[in-house]
């Protein structure tokens, strides 16, 4: 048995670790097993994180989080969580391999996923013209005309780095201002390759075997046009990933992991959560690692109150795996 085990590898996830390592306390991470590293995989500059004057690029900041964590004796499995148990004073999380792990703590770092419109186009043309992530798949549009969809920072950001490829981009946003920060919106509005629809939404999208239009609907008069494009980049923001949770740990009306104050401490002893999971609203790297650090410490403190037998069975965490 462990002593924790952190669901996650994000900056909250790694940061969790690298504290607990420091605390000897050998955390495992879970890392998934296509989205390591979280969401900063899919993101090129990161120009705001403390430390680095010339900015880093994203996953190269995660590969130096995970870096920091091994160095300190934590471990790391590539696979999906599919199962808690968070009763008791021993959890076990269940991996999609069938390997079960048991922990006296359960750190939950696991994130937020990719809002998706909701259209049924948009699942028919996903990886035919349809995309969440334009670090990923940006190189397939090279000169093309393609569209945003989004207000925020994300869509601004994605915007501007696809500009390295298409022709032309259009950003949709359903309102007539943008919600992104002043400096992102000004990199957008300054660069001659992209152009704003505002008061628009996606009504639909067209095509059989790839992307080739949109329809679109002004969200003030409600007439819809036809517009031309070969690929639409959705960046309407994330929601928490909180699906291993639900029925078990109190959720806000946001739908993050709700926690006791400013602490990671869920509605279940021994069970605590940090990043975006819990946050609607900072949602930045930076705050995710601050959050994964109130987290270890939160665990670190909670297993120093239980009993001395009960973390005695966790000491030797390296043999800790069950198999089903
Ligand atoms: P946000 O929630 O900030 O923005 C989402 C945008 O999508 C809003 O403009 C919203 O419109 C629009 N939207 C939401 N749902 C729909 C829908 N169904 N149809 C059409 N439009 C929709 O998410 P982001 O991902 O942009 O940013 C999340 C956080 O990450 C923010 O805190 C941001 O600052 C941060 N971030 C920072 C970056 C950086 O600093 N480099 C880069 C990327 C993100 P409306 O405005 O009308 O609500």
């Amino acid at each position: 048995m462990r002593q924790v085990i952190i669901i996650g590898s994000g900056p909250a996830g790694y940061t969790a670790a690298i504290y607990a390592a420091r605390a000897n306390l050998k955390p495992l991470v879970i890392a998934s097993s296509v989205e390591a590293g979280g969401e900063l995989m899919n993101t090129t500059d990161v120009e705001n994180f403390p430390g680095f004057p010339e900015g880093v690029q994203g996953p190269e900041l995660m590969t130096k989080m995970q870096e920091q964590a091994e160095r300190f004796g934590t471990e790391v499995v590539y696979d999906d969580v599919t199962h808690v148990d968070l009763d008791g004073p021993v959890k076990s999380v269940t991996l999609g391999s069938g390997e079960k792990h048991e922990a006296l703590a359960v750190i939950f770092a696991t994130g937020s996923a990719y809002r998706k419109l909701g259209l049924d186009d948009e699942e028919r043309l996903s990886g035919r013209g349809v995309s969440w992530c334009a670090t990923c798949d940006g190189f397939f549009f090279k000169e093309k005309v393609i569209a945003v969809v989004g207000g925020g920072d994300s869509a601004m950001e994605e915007a501007t780095f696809l500009t390295r490829f298409a022709s032309k981009v259009y950003v949709i946003h359903r309102k007539d201002t943008l919600r992104a920060s002043k400096i992102m919106q000004d990199r957008a509005f300054a660069n001659e390759k992209i152009e704003f629809i505002w008061n628009a939404e996606v009504a639909g999208i067209t095509g059989e075997e790839a992307v080739e239009g949109l329809l679109l609907r002004d969200t003030v008069s409600g007439e819809e046009t036809a517009l031309e494009i070969g690929g639409l980049f959705v960046a309407i923001g994330n929601d928490p990933r909180t699906h291993l949770v639900h029925g078990k740990l109190d959720l806000t009306s946001d739908g993050t992991i709700a926690v006791d104050g400013r602490s990671s401490k869920t509605s279940l002893a021994g069970v605590f959560a940090a990043g975006d999971v819990i946050d609607p609203h900072y949602r930045q790297a930076v705050t995710a690692a601050a959050s994964g650090t109130v987290a270890a410490l939160d665990a670190e403190h909670y297993l120093a109150s239980l009993p001395q037998d009960l973390l005695a069975s966790a000491s030797d965490s390296e043999l800790a795996t069950v198999t089903n």
